[in-house]
């Protein structure tokens, strides 16, 4: 009998990027297994990795070949490939002739392979001319890298998963991996069953699953983050649980840091933020007193108008404690997305350049210029995610480009995203489904490669770069969207951009890193494919990747100090509550649903977890408002309403609710869509929207 041929190849979904087994049987059926050797997951799967054979099996919903409308009053029409490329590159030179570079935009996504990051970046910035690139991954990272950078001097998270086995204490503050990093918490999980002395706090204003793991729940006010770390902070300055010799050798700006938490006394830092005080001295007595100490974050600071803020007070935490740097101990935000890491490497940001280079130093953009053989780039930072829609809504962007993602259900306040491509001129949707709702607005829609159908590159969230080979044909005339940009780009009459294969395009990017802190120009697309994954950077042909950054305590800033960095608000600074939008709503993520659902919702077992849209509340908001179980209520902003089903509880604080970021348009425009409702509001400096903060009221829904 045949052996059945195994892929190796990582899951599509998050950052934590699982290894998988995929194998394909003579009649086509796909199975996927955990891979036992792969160091990230060893064998464990959640419940949407080991779902993604439906995923992929099941083309019902693909786009299957080009098609465009001459205006908005014509149906779309059917075309071939060359027919579209010419329509594309038409547009887009007759827009960019007229208007200027600046007037098209590109909006692409976490999920993009690092090939097709790397490309459209060139495309954009250095042969369109434009720095209007952004990624979606402005909406959960962006926050992170900011702190990274003023604190540590570079975009480095600095550790890895192996670190979680060599810590006893975890500090995991907006984040609940036990349902969206599910076998990153299988690992924390395990690790304290055998180690009943690692202490593990959690700040969250819900109880979520993960409290399940925890010593203490500091179940804060929402927005009051800032305030608790510099409360933790001040504690173990009094205590002298300090590094002091880290501290004076290794840091800067510590009189501040030292000054800013001593602004409120612990008892009204407490009060501000809803929690008892013996609980603050509790959970910075477990950090004080940790041998190895590992912080752990993503959107619930990251998601603010004071994101970057409440990153530098909780990686000032790290630096006082000199836990940074060493076995078990160190700051790690983790990213949502499965490749929002291998983004930011190649510049897929409007604030970033390639090879962590900086978009802001002239040295920089000349070096990337001269690598690419194109005219000078800008240095001026292009149109982020939400500007990116305000600036077609305001007429000043004709013509966006969206690649693998879906604005329309993503971004905060839908009705104005809807409102803003309507009004563009021009927009070109490339991705794999008809089920993502933005598809609607295109006058191209072009169909793209999905997992397991073209080749490439990702890296998670612990700097691991893996590959992923093509394992099946895409259905119709579905192509790459790596060679969707090269051909889009020989179209424009660009040099460059004659490449046979995405691995021509990794080994360039690779080349441009030589030097450079993430430097992996000793990790050829060949050895990648045949000596498995690494984490960066990895400098030459025989390096063996680097888990742990920072172990000889120098950092990437220029006197090589770690930063301490004052946050310089205390307070929210989102939008108030008021007699009429009395409560505040958080928005999020459940265990088995994927974003906007285009591939999560077509699987029925994963519907089974949790089918429907559903508002968390607490019991006394919902008995003010005669709502019970079960009951349809309506949840209004200053923006729009949703109808959604209450789900009551005491796990969530008075006066707060929670409703899930995965539904679109269920039943109808007003039914679940949590982004009807949230603000656009963004932090000035990562420009990443504010989801966890906005103010609402909440009715019970009377047919009309
Ligand atoms: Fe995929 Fe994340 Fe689940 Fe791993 S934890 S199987 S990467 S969704």
């Amino acid at each position: 009998m045949l052996k059945k041929k195994v892929n190796k190849t990582i899951c599509s979904y998050c950052g934590v990027g699982c290894g998988m087994d995929v194998s394909v049987d003579s009649k086509g059926t796909i199975t996927v297994e955990g891979d036992v050797s792969y160091p990230v997951n060893k064998g464990m799967l959640c419940s949407k990795g080991k779902n993604l054979n439906y995923v992929a099996q099941d083309t019902t919903d693909r786009i299957l070949f080009p098609q465009m409308r001459w205006s908005r009053n014509h149906p779309m029409q059917r075309v071939s490939w060359d027919s579209a490329f010419e329509r594309a590159a038409a547009v887009f030179k007759s827009i960019i002739d007229r208007h200027g570079p600046d007037s098209v935009g590109f909006y692409v996504s976490g999920q993009c392979l690092t090939e097709e990051y790397y490309l459209v970046n060139k495309l954009a910035k250095g042969f369109i001319g434009t720095n209007n690139i952004d990624t979606n991954s402005r909406l959960c990272m962006s926050s992170a890298v900011v702190g990274y950078k003023k604190m540590l001097g570079e975009d480095s998270v600095p550790i890895s998963y192996d670190d979680i086995e060599l810590s006893d204490c975890f500090l995991i503050a907006g984040a609940n991996p036990a349902w969206c990093h599910p076998i990153l918490f299988r690992r924390i999980e395990k690790h304290k069953a055998e180690n009943p002395n690692v202490k593990i706090i959690v700040v969250d204003p819900r109880k979520t699953q993960t409290c399940a793991i925890a010593d203490l729940h500091l179940q804060i006010l929402p927005g009051t983050d800032v305030i608790l770390f510099n409360a933790l902070a001040r504690w173990l300055i009094e205590k002298r649980k300090i590094d002091k010799k880290f501290i004076k050798q290794h840091t800067s700006n510590f009189e501040a840091c030292k000054k800013t938490a001593f602004e409120l006394s612990l008892k009204r830092a407490a009060e501000l933020c809803g929690i008892a005080v013996d609980d603050i001295r509790k959970a910075a007595g477990f950090i004080g007193n940790a041998k190895a100490f590992i912080s752990m974050w993503t959107m619930g600071l990251n998601q603010s108008v004071i994101g970057v803020a409440k990153n530098m007070a909780l990686l000032n935490l790290s630096l006082l404690t000199g836990q940074i740097g060493k076995p078990g101990s160190g700051p790690f935000s983790l990213t949502g997305q499965p490749n929002a890491m291998g983004g930011r490497e190649v510049g897929g940001m409007a604030s970033l350049l390639a090879a962590h280079k900086d978009l802001g130093n002239p040295k920089h953009r000349k070096e990337v210029a001269e690598f690419w053989g194109c005219k000078a780039i800008s240095g001026e930072a292009g149109y982020t995610a939400t500007e990116m829609f305000d600036a077609l809504d305001r007429g000043k962007l004709k013509a966006i480009w969206i690649i693998c993602t879906n604005p329309v259900v993503s971004l905060p306040n839908s009705h104005k995203v809807e409102r803003a491509l309507k009004k563009a001129s021009f927009v070109v949707v490339q991705d794999i489904s008809h089920r993502s709702e933005t598809t609607q607005f295109a006058d191209l829609l072009l169909p793209a490669a999905g997992w397991l159908e073209k080749e490439g590159t990702m890296t998670n969230s612990e700097r691991r770069i893996s590959y992923l080979p093509q394992v099946i044909d895409p259905p119709g005339e579905a192509l790459p969207d790596a060679e969707i940009l090269w051909r889009f780009a020989q179209h424009m009459g660009f040099k460059g951009f004659d490449y046979k294969n995405a691995g021509e395009v990794y080994d360039e990017h690779c080349l441009l890193t030589k030097g450079t802190h993430i430097d992996i120009s000793g990790l050829s697309h060949r050895r990648l494919k045949d000596e498995g994954s690494f984490q960066w950077p990895v400098p030459d042909p025989k390096h063996m990747g680097t888990p742990r950054l920072f172990t000889d305590l120098r950092f990437y800033t220029n006197d090589q100090k770690s930063h301490f960095n004052v946050p310089p608000k205390l307070y929210n600074q989102s939008e108030e509550t008021d007699s009429t939008f009395p409560l505040i709503l958080n928005t999020g993520r459940v265990r088995d649903q994927w974003h906007t659902r285009t591939k999560t919702g077509k699987v029925k077992r994963l519907l089974a977890h949790i089918p429907e849209p559903y508002l968390e509340m607490n019991k006394v908001d919902a008995y003010l408002r005669d709502l019970k179980d079960g009951d349809v209520a309506i949840v209004k902003s200053r923006r729009g309403q949703v109808q959604v089903k209450v789900k009551v509880n005491f796990d969530i604080r008075e006066r707060v609710v929670f409703l899930p970021m995965h539904w679109g348009k269920v039943l109808n425009n007003d039914f679940g869509r949590a982004n009807n409702i949230t603000n656009d509001l963004v932090d000035p400096i990562s420009k990443e929207p504010d989801f966890k903060y906005c103010a609402v009221q909440v009715g019970k829904f009377v047919k009309p």
